[in-house]
């Protein structure tokens, strides 16, 4: 016995030594591929983000966390030192600057148990945000601001992978709150206050929901803009342009969600089941939309396309090729009940306005950029589940290019339109020199054929990169618990 427990004793004691002895190893470390401080990409296709066509045999180094050269891979020569990754056959484009990245997932529906309920999704999101080359991210919307808060400050700290993250305050919903989850406000003073108090808790950025009432709205705008803070919505009985001429900063998901173009609807409220009316009506070049369009323009008001969760809740949608490349994140029973949800939805296609609806959203989207609108990219994780963060995010490129964009205009949606919103396109949006070297590596050529976005092999966030398909892999059914 007291030998054994002597040897006990002394393997311990080894275990602390040589725990003492070798450096503590980063939380990162099982998700990093790149970490030399200088690293070439040579022989890339590249498109930088500012909308211009892509660049062939292009090389881009990176010098401690920087963009340090770029230009034709004949005349750019690697600097003594780097690591050289060749990368042929593969094309870079800046890190995505996500709009509307939130941290949570519909939890299974079951009607026995009730309605609509979101989950905080703490660990997998920000992993999955980052594997689709999501590095930066406004979460636009939060059911548990302490637990945004808390898990930005990790990945800041570099304690915990994810994009670099706007985390956006609770919900500011009005009467009835659409899900348990959110507070109803009970008038603009309150507004005001809640504004104020999670602003001091280190929230960035502002998202008005469905039942906000027109004096909560115009109070919040007011005092988010005290603060040099920005204000979106996901609106229903305040309209687009009332919104817009209150001082909105941003709308969410675009004209499908415009309750001024809901036939029948009375003013001031937030009416259900007019879609099917609004979808046969809704003529996108009319002067009333027209209107509403360059209303926007001229307010600055910007418009985040979400057309991976509006195309989920249209039959047929989304492809089951998509859904697939989904499935190992979720846990079996996540996934069925997203498969009932959509055939269910394929039951009564005949009946369904939401592809039409889809086809008018993505028309709207072009005509608000032809009209000089800035149109921003986000995932939205919702509905009834079919979206997961970050493939979402590569799906709305996929549907952008569907809309009728060019993959590179797809591309400057979704990061350097996201950058100046948030007013940080000096740092990030644009693969240019002396910018911050976020960076998206995948397989294939993008702007011949867009679902090559599916393809992420790196993703370089300040520099460092990360294997993408590990990132995935560490969520493996896990998306749902946690
Ligand atoms: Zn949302």
């Amino acid at each position: 016995m007291l030998l054994s427990s002597r040897l006990v004793g002394l393997a311990l004691l080894t275990a602390v030594i040589s725990n003492a002895q070798s450096a503590p190893k980063s939380p990162l470390a099982p998700f990093l591929s790149v970490t030399d401080p200088v690293v070439a990409l040579t022989h890339v296709e590249l498109i930088d983000g500012t909308g211009s066509a892509p660049q062939s045999d292009q090389t881009v180094v990176i010098d401690h966390g920087q963009i340090a050269a770029l230009g034709p891979s004949a005349t750019t020569p690697p600097p003594v030192g780097a690591r050289v990754l060749n990368l042929s056959g593969h094309t870079v484009y800046p890190g995505l600057v996500g709009m509307h990245e939130h941290l949570f997932y519909t939890e299974p529906e079951d009607r026995q148990l009730g309605g609509l309920v979101a989950g905080e999704l703490v660990d997998t999101a920000p992993r999955l945000y980052l594997a689709a080359g999501v590095t930066t991210g406004r979460t636009t919307g939060s059911i548990a601001p302490y637990t945004d808060l808390n898990i930005k400050k990790e990945i800041d700290a570099g304690l915990r992978p994810g994009p670099d993250l706007d985390v956006t305050g609770p919900y500011l919903e009005g009467e009835p709150p659409l899900i348990p989850q959110m507070h109803a406000l009970t008038g603009p003073q309150e507004a005001r206050q809640m504004v104020d108090y999670w602003v001091g808790q280190g929230v960035t950025s502002w998202k008005a929901y469905m039942h906000i009432t027109p004096a909560e709205l115009k109070a919040a705008i007011d005092e988010a803009h005290k603060h040099g803070q920005k204000l979106t919505g996901h609106l229903c009985t305040v309209g687009f342009t009332e919104a817009a001429n209150m001082g909105i900063d941003n709308l969410e998901h675009g004209i499908a969600v415009d309750s001024e173009f809901f036939p029948g609807r009375k003013e001031g409220e937030c009416p259900d089941g007019l879609r099917g009316e609004m979808a046969k009506d809704l003529d996108i070049s009319s002067p009333a939309v027209m209107s509403m369009i360059h209303t926007l323009v001229e307010k600055h008001v910007a418009v985040t396309s979400t057309l991976a969760v509006f195309e989920s809740m249209a039959p047929g949608h989304p492809p089951m090729s998509f859904l697939l490349r989904e499935q190992s994140s979720m846990p079996a029973e996540v996934f069925a009940s997203v498969m009932t949800i959509r055939g269910q939805i394929g039951d009564h296609a005949s009946r369904s306005p939401m592809g039409t609806l889809l086809r008018k959203e993505m028309q709207f989207e072009r005509e608000f950029v032809s009209a000089g609108g800035l149109l921003m990219s986000g995932c939205d994780p919702t509905a009834y589940g079919a979206v997961l963060a970050g493939f979402g995010d590569e799906r709305n490129l996929e549907l952008l290019v569907d809309a009728g964009f060019t993959p590179q205009e797809a591309i400057h949606i979704a990061t350097e339109n996201g950058a100046k919103f948030l007013g940080r396109d000096k740092r990030i949006g644009t693969v240019a020199i002396g910018k911050q070297a976020d960076l998206v590596v995948v397989k294939g050529d993008v702007a011949k054929d867009i679902s090559a976005v599916y393809n992420v092999e790196t993703v370089f966030k300040n520099g460092v990169g990360y294997d993408s398909q590990k990132l995935i892999d560490s969520v493996h059914g896990m998306v749902g618990y946690r």
